[in-house]
């Protein structure tokens, strides 16, 4: 209950927050354009919108940045208009285009800037041969949806999926095809997953499921349709003839208060108990396995 009003007062300082650097933008623009209409019609202050760019850059919007190029650029041609001409005309529209050219180069710099940050983000958090998420994103998940359940008092569960034998398909058709059948395995496994499910490439052909409110039996039913739908593909590639595989899968439901570290163990041993028990199929981590 406290822990729901925090994240709702948190939430809300933070649109308070945005609308707060909007108007701060705003004022800002509004400031130079008032500033810019006061001198003389020579002279062209419209270079300081930049400040306004920057602002909103440092705001974290993205499209705030174009939206306040765009609005400090009518404002550089407004105030033009409105000035009476003088003489030496080549000057003012020098200076004018100047001020949208610098305008324009930093809301560009800004977004290139915004963009590599996202795609770092994106690097740091997906695998890179699968496009799964990757180990260190799933934990950060995982740790959001048990504190998330234990608030809610839901079950959630994770499945731990290994391809079996899978050093015979390395051995046998190459690595590269190996890294292809990776690819199309992590594919298909995201496609068949609810949108909430979360999945990530856990190690080399090691995927871990995350299954938000999700009982044991019912994750239990998933990793089995899951086992069975990599057991009927035929992968084909170019030059090869088509590969099956089969996959092994460990299932475990969290209890309230077990850790992380705790419930991964469990999917893992009840993964080791499935292939023990000849591969290609499901195991589940029953209360014997409970610490
Ligand atoms: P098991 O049924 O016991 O899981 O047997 P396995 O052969 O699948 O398991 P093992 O741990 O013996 O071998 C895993 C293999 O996965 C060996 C390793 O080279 C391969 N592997 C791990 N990561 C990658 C990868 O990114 N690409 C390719 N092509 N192979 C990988
Ligand atoms: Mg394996
Ligand atoms: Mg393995």
């Amino acid at each position: 209950m406290i822990i729901a009003k925090l994240a709702a007062l948190v939430e809300k300082m933070r649109s308070l927050k945005d609308l707060g650097n909007n108007l701060g933008c705003l004022l800002l623009m509004g400031l130079v354009f008032y500033v810019d209409l006061k001198l003389p019609s020579g002279v062209s202050f419209g270079s300081l919108y930049i400040v306004a760019v920057l602002f909103a850059f440092w705001s974290q919007r993205t499209r705030f940045v174009l939206v306040v190029a765009i609005i400090s650029s009518v404002l550089v041609v407004a105030a033009f208009l409105y000035k009476p001409p003088v003489e030496t005309m080549w000057k003012v529209y020098f200076n004018r285009s100047l001020s949208l050219f610098i305008i324009w180069v930093t809301a560009l710099l800004c977004l290139r800037i915004k963009m590599a940050a996202l795609e770092l983000t994106r690097i740091a958090s997906h695998d890179f041969l699968t496009g799964l998420l990757n180990r260190r994103e799933i934990f950060k998940r995982l740790h959001i949806e048990m504190c998330r359940v234990d608030r809610i008092d839901k079950p959630f569960s994770v499945i731990m999926l290994d391809i079996d034998h899978f050093k015979v398909v390395n051995d046998t058709y190459g690595h590269q095809t190996g890294d292809l059948l990776l690819k199309e395995t992590a594919r298909i496994l995201r496609e068949h997953l609810r949108e909430y499910d979360y999945i990530c490439r856990y190690g080399g052909e090691e995927f871990l499921v995350v299954a938000p409110e999700t009982p044991l039996q019912v994750a239990q039913e998933l990793a089995e349709r899951l086992r069975r739908i990599l057991m009927e593909t035929h992968f084909s590639f170019p030059a090869l003839p088509s590969i099956t595989v089969t996959v092994s899968a460990g299932v475990a439901q969290r209890i309230k208060g077990e850790t992380i570290g705790a419930l991964i163990s469990r999917a893992d041993a009840a993964l080791y108990q499935a292939k023990n028990s000849g591969r290609n199929r499901v195991a589940v981590s029953g209360p014997s396995d409970l610490q």
